[in-house]
């Protein structure tokens, strides 16, 4: 069992990551910048350590001040919350060299599921469905390139294998610009990534996204916790997240979550993880693993009862999973909103001072939000503020609720997205489910 973790994050997951410990009754470390000494959980932890001035680079993503935090306060592991360093193998690999125990699978699995192509080829040997593809990096032959392409069928997808946050993406309709594009897309990749491999899928027109939540014990067992949409995205962003997708046959989903089990089993998957898929036509197809914690775990949480992050922190502590496959239900519907600190009708980040905070409540509301009346909302990082989880029997209670949460929510003295989301929940088209990934800038008119 974990005795002491410092929390390499910010914002509403250091505390829920703080929230988690305190259960489990381990000690707290709290890292932050300068720009966040005020923070929630900072105040919350029983010990905190500044890292270093606002910019990312020097403080959340500076892993020999983080290690040596760890030392300074004699912590035994480390929880990276979501972005920063939670997917970045080197960190995990050092942390675990000075004798710490990292909160989250194997460096190796993270470089392994870190780069698309190898990711691709593990799912393919367990039987998960993947996108139609060169299903291997692209080479300099470009006669080779082109047979694929035309196998494959326009449209098609070039992307980089090291690539993330939706960059790193070229769509090809006519076989006339493919070999232009790969070139453009790989120099990109290399300047982006640092890494300019690159490979081809058949571009879907018309997909969902969809996901598996994982859970495994590094020893070779893994359960899933059901899925989730997250089609509602600006910029491949998810702006709203629900547990379960609606409107999936049973058979079709049962299918592929044996699949990603199976997946997990081979690779002795260690932690919570997520397999993203694109859905279309009633099929699934497997695009990337995030081996780590996602901002919309909650969804999943609340309609299957377990505590996502209180199993990272057990199975880290070399726990075996508190679950068998049998023992998961999944039970009503859930829904987030992801609301943001920005102007609602640009996008532009909206920092400032909370004059007054107003979080909603009642009957299946949950609120993971770090903000409080007198807070400033610093400009350097994510405009994440809060998530707003409600619940209920049936979508539709669910989605009744959130309305009335949007509506009892107060964010004074900062603008935020809460109108865009009153709009989104009495969408009619979002009210019926299952809409795509392109519903929402459709409707937004970009
Ligand atoms: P990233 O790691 O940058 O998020 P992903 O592989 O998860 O990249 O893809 C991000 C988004 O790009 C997907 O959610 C989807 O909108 C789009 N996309 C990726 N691959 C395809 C594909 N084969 N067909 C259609 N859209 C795709």
């Amino acid at each position: 069992m974990l005795q002491k973790v410092l929390i390499a994050n910010r914002g509403e997951i250091a505390l829920r990551v703080l929230r988690a410990c305190k259960q489990l009754g381990i000690k707290t470390v709290a890292v932050h910048s300068t720009a966040d000494k005020d923070l929630m959980h900072v105040h919350l932890a029983d010990e905190s350590v500044c890292i270093g001035p606002p910019s990312p680079t020097e403080s959340y993503l500076n892993s020999p001040a983080i290690i040596a935090a760890m030392e300074v306060t004699h912590a035994d592991a480390v929880h990276p919350g979501y972005g920063f360093l939670s997917e970045n193998a080197d960190f995990a690999e050092q942390v675990e060299n000075s004798g710490f125990t990292f909160i989250g699978p194997t460096a190796n699995t993270i470089r392994v599921m870190g780069d698309k192509v190898s990711a691709i080829e593990v799912m393919i040997k367990a039987g998960v469905p993947t996108v139609p593809g060169s299903n291997g990096p692209i080479d300099e032959d470009d006669e080779r390139t082109l047979k694929i392409a035309r196998e494959i069928g326009f449209p098609v997808i070039i992307k980089a294998a090291a690539g993330g946050g939706g960059r790193g993406m070229r769509v090809v309709h006519h076989e006339a610009d493919l070999i232009k594009s790969v070139r453009v897309t790989q120099t990109e990749a290399q300047t982006f990534f640092g890494n300019g491999t690159v490979y081809l899928e058949k571009f879907l027109e018309n997909p969902r996204h969809v996901e598996i939540q994982v859970l495994g014990d590094g020893q070779g067992n893994a359960i899933h916790l059901g899925d989730r949409d997250c089609s509602l995205q600006r910029r491949h962003q998810k702006v709203i997240e629900e547990a379960p997708a609606p409107g999936i046959p049973q058979a079709v989903r049962d299918e592929v979550l044996e699949t990603c089990i199976k997946a997990c089993e081979q690779l002795k998957y260690r932690g919570a993880g997520t397999l993203e898929f694109l859905y279309q036509d009633e099929r699934f197809y497997f695009i990337e693993m995030n081996t780590r914690v996602q901002v919309e775990h909650p969804v999943t949480e609340q309609v299957t009862g377990v505590d996502i992050v209180r199993e990272q922190l057990l199975i880290a502590g070399g726990a075996p999973l508190s679950y068998s496959q049998s023992d998961i239900q999944i039970r009503g519907h859930s829904i987030e909103c992801r609301i943001n600190a920005e102007d609602p009708k640009t996008f532009v980040p909206s920092p400032g001072k909370i004059q007054m905070f107003h979080a909603p409540g009642g009957n299946g509301v949950r609120v993971d939000s770090h903000l409080y009346s007198g807070y400033t909302v610093p400009p350097h990082y994510d405009s994440l503020i809060a998530k707003l989880i409600c619940s209920g029997d049936t979508r539709e209670e669910a989605l009744r609720r959130t309305e009335i949460a949007l509506d009892e929510m107060l964010i004074a003295g900062i603008n935020s997205n809460i109108g865009l989301h009153k709009e989104l929940v009495t969408d009619a088209g979002f009210m019926k489910g299952g809409v795509n990934i392109h519903y929402l800038e459709k409707k937004l008119g970009l």
